[in-house]
């Protein structure tokens, strides 16, 4: 028989841990003990693994005892804090939060695009999981800047309220329904109604006046693909609650024609290509959310500039976009690297 792998979810209660749950299931990970990890509010509710009852445990440095991986979604103060107990105990931590994510020493994955940096990952014993709108954009891009060399990214995404987690979800919900009844609805997760309305701030600004879901992407996308690419975006909230969007904007080296694309991200792994705009397909979040694909479509070369294409990419940000990256980050490094 297989080893088998004791599991701590960290944030085992929140949008992402659940589907991090989900994803083991679904995907027959050998997991030998299975820790849920939360905050005091949520210690002693009883969730599921596998049908046998989990319950779920507060936080603490002592949580990690005798675990192989760690998958952290609590936020990026808890990573900070808890990661280096959890390398103490013995424990490779995989990490959603930003916490880590430009540390040089912390590998940044995805599997489809730079699985070899997983190689790294002992150097802190912490693999960061790129943020959600990175991840499915590289996944489409990877295969295109193999083949003619990325210059430049234009991107503006339409993301979901599920990347902001389990209170977004409700609001969204709360909100369209007040409205829908007379009520004026009730703003406390984003900074204005979300409710059919779309909002061009994700996280704080900066002093250049990016916020800091934009700068993630600039920066995040450039350690990923290992390459010096000039990237710009603007990211959007939208009224939608699972699957972000993104109108993609690359300029390459060399040229690509539009077919030539659509049969490079048709091969590719980890995308699907719906692009048929005759028959009116195209990648759309009711069709990507609950799916671990990245799906991309109204491929067309952007007539502009000399060498340049347009593209429409979307996944389901809590799947590819976390849990399901993150599990893939994990079946590599049993496969390959732990003993
Ligand atoms: P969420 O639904 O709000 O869940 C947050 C989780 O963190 C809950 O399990 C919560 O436990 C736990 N938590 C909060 N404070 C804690 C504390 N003091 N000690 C221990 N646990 C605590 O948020 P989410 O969307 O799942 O996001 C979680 C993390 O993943 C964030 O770092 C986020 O940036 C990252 N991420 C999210 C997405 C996405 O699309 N949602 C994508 C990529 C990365 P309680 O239930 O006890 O409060």
């Amino acid at each position: 028989m297989s080893k088998l792998w004791n599991i701590a979810i960290v944030g085992a209660t929140g949008a992402v841990g659940s589907q991090m749950i989900e994803c083991l299931e679904e995907r027959d990970f050998p997991v030998g003990t299975i820790r849920y990890l939360a905050s005091a509010r949520s210690a002693g509710e009883v969730l599921e693994f596998r049908g046998r009852p989990v319950v779920v445990e507060e936080l603490t440095h002592d949580s990690f005892e005798g675990i192989d991986i760690a998958l952290f979604s609590a936020g990026g103060d808890r990573s900070r804090e808890f990661c280096p107990s959890a390398r103490k105990a013995g424990a490779v931590c995989i990490d959603n939060s930003s916490a880590w994510r430009m540390d040089p020493d912390v590998p940044l994955v995805v599997p489809e695009v730079n699985p070899h940096a997983i190689a790294q990952y002992d150097r802190k014993g912490i693999i960061a999981n790129p943020n959600c709108s990175t991840i499915q954009m590289v996944v489409a891009l990877k295969p295109l800047h193999d083949a003619a060399t990325i210059k430049r990214i234009v991107v503006s995404t339409y993301q979901a309220v599920s990347g902001t987690g389990k209170k977004a979800i409700d609001e969204l919900e709360q909100q369209v329904r007040g409205l829908m009844q007379g009520r004026s609805p009730e703003v406390r997760v984003y900074p204005h109604r979300i409710a059919f309305n779309c909002l061009p701030q994700i996280d704080a600004f900066g002093d250049n006046g990016y916020t800091g879901e934009e700068m993630k992407m600039v920066n995040e996308t450039r350690k990923i693909m290992e390459a010096d690419i000039r990237v710009t975006a603007t990211a959007v909230r939208v009224p939608v609650f699972y699957g972000h969007c993104e109108s993609v904007n690359i300029e390459t080296e060399k040229k690509l024609t539009a077919d030539q694309a659509r049969q490079l991200i048709k091969k590719a792994a980890g995308c699907k290509l719906v692009d048929n705009v005759s028959k009116g397909l195209y990648p759309m979040p009711t069709d990507a959310a609950g799916q671990d694909l990245t799906y991309v479509g109204r491929i067309r070369e952007d007539e502009s500039v000399e060498n340049g294409l347009n593209l429409w990419v979307v996944a389901d940000n809590i799947r590819k976009g976390a849990a399901t990256n993150a599990v893939q980050i994990a079946e590599i490094l049993i496969d390959n690297y732990l003993k």
